[in-house]
């Protein structure tokens, strides 16, 4: 690696294309929770043959590369090792194409278009790409990480919704699946192959997705409840009977609600007092409220499970949609402001949640008493985020504690609880050391053998999964 690559990517890219000053590189260095390293150079193509360009000389001269969307992983993935020898593919350039076609219902949208982007262009048309998270990513990172977020009961997670890629292989070769059909049963589905794999097998320059029609009405509840048992009580309610109107399930605990309200001023404290648990339910559909009335629908459902289990619901809440969601949605940033902390993104069988929870509650009180359990997450689907405190300056071997904590609490997910030490925010050298341990040899032989087709070098991406 030599300043003449970095010249042959100008040459490519123009004086734009490619940022090579330390104080330009620093906000790609860094990732959102996890991930600090430093770039030889950040590359910004503003086309697929950009992006090709850009792989091909990082190929031909031995150089790692890096794909970065919105850089809002959580798992440092998206960002260099401390090298100073890889650079970054920032795809945020990338961002021109939104190409709906409203009769067919899917769109095909460039790799760097982010989703509020996507989704402000969608709304015109009473569209939504409707998976949803506290974060504003890139189109092609969500497909890099399979992105699941709060309303996967619903619609399903990335996976679910994608027709077709085009992708860029590690020495510049173009792979076109873009097509746009909802049934293609013709042998191996290799799109697949980019999905939830964090770049590592190529770069994703565009995406065809399917949309979906914009929800007519929403009709959303916060509940308190006493216990984890309470909470899957009040999800079997909901969902029977409701199940078709179910969009959301999200549960947090107090310690996470509580986090927030100490450091977003503007969000509204809903209960007097934090109960163990905060539960959002969401019931949405596209018929008008002339034919159904889901708040009504709600609030019948809600006042019988009150009735039936009185014990477990401390509270229930109605009428305040936006702050209900602004409460959620800010957890994870109200954390990053509480303390220092190792983050969790398990899941495990629904049915398991309450007890991996107090099973880890009380590993931690037993022997780690300076630390505090924040959990919250999307229950429904079976995730919790059991994301583990402390106050800054309080622990001396910080290092130490978050690599005691990782092999705890992912040796009893996976195997006391047969659960997933990732379950959305995927794999990067936050948690590769488990990967490895975790994941079946033949599964990673598999990889090798992908990687050694479409990176050969292994070059890409900065995590390693064969
Ligand atoms: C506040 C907050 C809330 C979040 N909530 C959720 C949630 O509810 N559910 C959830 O699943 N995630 C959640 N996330 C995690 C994150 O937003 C998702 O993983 C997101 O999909 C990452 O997209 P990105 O564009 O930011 O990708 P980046 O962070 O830039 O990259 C992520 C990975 O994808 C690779 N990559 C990026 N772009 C490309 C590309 N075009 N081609 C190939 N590889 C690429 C990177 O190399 C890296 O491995 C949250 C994050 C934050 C900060």
């Amino acid at each position: 690696m030599t300043d003449a690559m970095v010249g042959d990517l100008v040459a490519a890219l123009g004086e734009r294309g490619v940022l090579s000053e330390a104080g330009d590189l620093a906000r790609y260095e860094q990732g959102w929770r996890y991930g600090h390293g430093r770039a030889r150079c950040v590359a910004r193509p503003s086309t697929t043959e950009g992006v090709a360009a850009t792989l091909r000389i990082c190929s031909d001269a031995g150089v790692r590369v890096v794909p970065q969307g919105a850089n809002t992983g959580l798992v440092a993935a998206s960002t260099p090792d401390q090298s100073g020898a890889m650079v970054v593919l920032s795809l945020e350039r990338l961002n021109q194409t939104i190409d709906l076609d409203v009769e067919d219902r899917t769109v095909v949208v460039d790799g760097g278009v982010l989703l509020s982007t996507l989704n402000e262009a969608l709304a015109e048309h009473g569209y939504w790409f409707p998976v949803d998270l506290g974060a504003d990513p890139q189109i092609g990172g969500m497909v890099a990480t399979n992105t699941g977020g709060t309303r996967l009961l619903k619609y399903g997670d990335v996976r679910h919704n994608l027709l077709g890629v085009e992708v860029v292989l590690a020495d510049g070769r173009v792979v076109s699946q873009l097509n746009r059909l909802r049934k293609n049963n013709t042998g191996l589905d290799s799109k697949q192959l980019f999905v939830g794999t964090a770049g590592a097998f190529g770069v994703v320059t565009r995406a065809a997705l399917a949309v979906a029609p914009k929800p007519a009405q929403t009709a959303t509840a916060l509940i308190g409840c006493r216990d984890g048992a309470a909470v899957l009580e009040l999800l079997g309610a909901v969902e029977q009977g409701l199940a078709d109107f179910l969009s959301a399930f999200e549960v947090m605990g107090a310690a996470a609600m509580d986090a927030v309200f100490r450091h977003q001023q503007a969000v509204r404290r809903p209960f007097d007092e934090a109960p163990a648990y905060g539960v959002l339910v969401e019931l949405a559909t596209t018929l008008p409220a002339g034919v159904v009335d889901l708040d009504e629908i709600l609030v019948a459902r809600l006042g019988a499970h009150m009735r039936a289990a009185k014990a477990g619901v401390s509270d229930v809440l109605l009428d305040a949609s936006d702050d209900f969601w602004q409460l959620r949605h800010h957890v994870s940033e109200s954390l990053r402001s509480d303390g220092e902390m190792v983050a969790f993104d398990v899941s495990v069988a629904r049915s398991r949640l309450p007890a991996l929870t107090e099973r880890v509650r009380a590993y931690l009180c037993e022997h780690h008493p300076r630390v505090w359990l924040c959990d919250y997450g999307h229950w429904g689907d079976g995730g919790s985020h059991l994301n583990v405190l402390w106050s800054r300056g309080d622990v001396a071997d910080v290092a130490g504690l978050k690599a005691t904590l990782q092999e705890a609490v992912y040796t009893m997910v996976v195997r006391e609880f047969d659960g997933s030490f990732s379950a959305e925010h995927g794999v990067g050298p936050h948690n590769q050391r488990f990967y490895d341990a975790f994941t079946d040899d033949a599964v990673k032989q598999l990889c090798r053998s992908v990687g050694s087709v479409c990176d050969p070098r292994g070059l890409l991406g900065n995590v390693q999964l064969g």
